[in-house]
């Protein structure tokens, strides 16, 4: 069962990611919230480019920088496995260092959910804003 306030629900918590997503040049979204028996979390379909990969989970009892930086993590498996541009899976979100190959790595450093890169944890960038 999907209700407008699920919906809402879904959309806000994805804002940042989105952002993110799209400052890589792709489009996202999170939407259908539903539920499945057993499992308290509630779940939405993550669309990239307006193809579904995947199912994201979030929990709303969790502090707001831990439901952000699982979703972003959810959303980042995802996309590095299903998401291809010219053939080749996609590395998001790029290091701040452009000179590195990998993505960044979600962290939560004191209550703030952020982006770092796993080799220098001087660089990092706050999730949801992150520039193109
Ligand atoms: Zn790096």
């Amino acid at each position: 069962m999907q209700t407008a306030d699920e919906n809402a629900y879904v959309i806000e918590e994805f804002r940042p990611i989105r952002h993110d997503i799209l400052a890589a040049g792709l489009r996202a979204e999170a939407g259908d919230p539903h539920r499945i028996a057993g499992d308290p979390r509630l779940l939405a379909w993550l669309r990239v480019e307006g193809e579904q990969i995947g199912v994201l989970a979030l929990d709303e009892a969790a502090a707001a920088a831990e439901r952000l930086s699982t979703l972003a993590d959810f959303t980042q498996d995802l996309v590095l496995e299903k998401v291809f541009a010219d053939g080749r899976s996609v590395t998001w979100p790029r290091c701040l260092d452009r000179t590195h190959g990998h993505p960044m790595v979600v962290a939560l450093d004191d209550g703030r959910a952020l982006w770092r890169c796993p080799r220098d944890a001087r660089l990092v960038v706050p999730i949801g804003e992150l520039e193109a």
